[in-house]
């Protein structure tokens, strides 16, 4: 079942977000570097009115760097838009986001026309920790609830150099399942949103095609010919020691373990989509999207016929 996540409050997030957009110059948005397409938020395009984007790669640390390397040049190639690879090791990223920036909108600068930009990014993608990397802080500050607007922050950078935090909470939005999944196995759906053994498969049927030398190193297990995804959860567990009283394997906490596995990188540095296999999920998914609207509308022009053979009422004789 692919996973369903409406978190809400995303209203209030576009709204705010297209009335700050007025005054900015430039869209910083944060993405993934294990998952760029499914973190990307699709609707911050429209949202920011186009204005020019620089991508920045985050956790980069995590992710397979010739894959990174591919999302880089994707983004690159695009028209108004610059990608830089980060991670949470570089201790002064100001300088290299400053000048991706300045060669995004090369007639801002200087005191009359300051640079003014906006950062995004869906939650867990790292923005705190960049913000507090960028303001010298320690500790992250945080809402008091989850998709509420923080206090706006507003971060000099240089003396005509202005970073603004999102107001509100960015989610991703899940268009195609296979998105779902990524964004459940990299932390940044909600625990109680998803199915650990379901995800766990998913990422082993993935790291089983595209990564199979870092599966057998990290679990030692014999990956035979054909090998299912549900076997080796198997395996891995029975390996793990995951195993219930009668000698049946625990595939709950088999799944948890590659689950954290995962995340941690102790699998190895991974990512989970291509810029092309990306594109092909999202025009599948963009496909049943436009397929379900035209039910809908169907179902509704019916309901509308309906409506109008129903005969009104006599009025009542004054
Ligand atoms: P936010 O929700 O976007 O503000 O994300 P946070 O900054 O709170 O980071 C989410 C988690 O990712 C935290 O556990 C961070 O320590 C971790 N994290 C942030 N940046 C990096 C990074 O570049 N590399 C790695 N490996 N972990 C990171």
């Amino acid at each position: 079942m692919a996973i369903q996540w409406f978190p809400g409050h995303m209203h209030l997030t576009k709204k705010a977000i297209s009335e700050r957009i007025k005054e900015i110059d430039v869209v910083i948005e944060l993405l993934d570097a294990r998952l760029p397409g499914s973190s990307a938020n699709p609707m911050l395009a429209e949202l920011t009115s186009r204005r020019p984007a620089l991508k920045v790669i985050n956790k980069q640390d995590l992710a397979d760097p010739a894959r990174t390397a591919l999302w880089l040049a994707h983004y690159n190639a695009l028209p108004n838009t610059r990608a830089i690879e980060l991670d949470a090791s570089e201790t002064a990223p100001a300088r290299r986001l400053i000048q991706a920036a300045r060669e995004l909108a090369p007639l801002r600068g200087g005191m009359v026309k300051p640079m003014r930009v906006l950062i995004c990014g869906i939650p867990n993608v790292g923005k705190s920790t960049l913000i507090n990397t960028l303001t010298g802080k320690r500790a992250a500050k945080t809402g008091d609830e989850a998709g509420i607007t923080k206090a706006e922050q507003r971060i000099s950078l240089a003396d005509d150099f202005y970073l603004y935090d999102t107001p509100g909470m960015l989610w991703p939005r899940i268009i195609v399942a296979k998105s779902g999944y990524n964004l459940a196995a990299s932390g940044a759906i909600g625990r109680n949103a998803f199915d650990e053994e379901e995800v766990a498969l998913e990422l082993l049927d993935y790291l089983l095609q595209n990564y199979p030398a870092l599966l057998q190193a990290r679990y030692k297990v014999e990956l035979t010919d054909g090998i299912t995804d549900e076997q080796l959860l198997e395996a891995i567990g029975r390996k793990r020691g995951a195993v219930l009283p009668r000698g049946k394997v625990n595939l709950q906490k088999a799944a948890e373990i590659v689950i954290h596995e995962f995340r941690a990188a102790t699998l190895g540095r991974i990512t989970l989509e291509t810029p092309e296999e990306f594109a092909q999920w999202l025009a599948a998914g963009q496909l049943i999207d436009a397929e379900r609207q035209v039910k809908k509308d169907g179902l509704e022009n019916q309901r509308l016929i309906r409506l109008k053979k129903i005969p009104r009422p006599p009025r009542a004789a004054s």
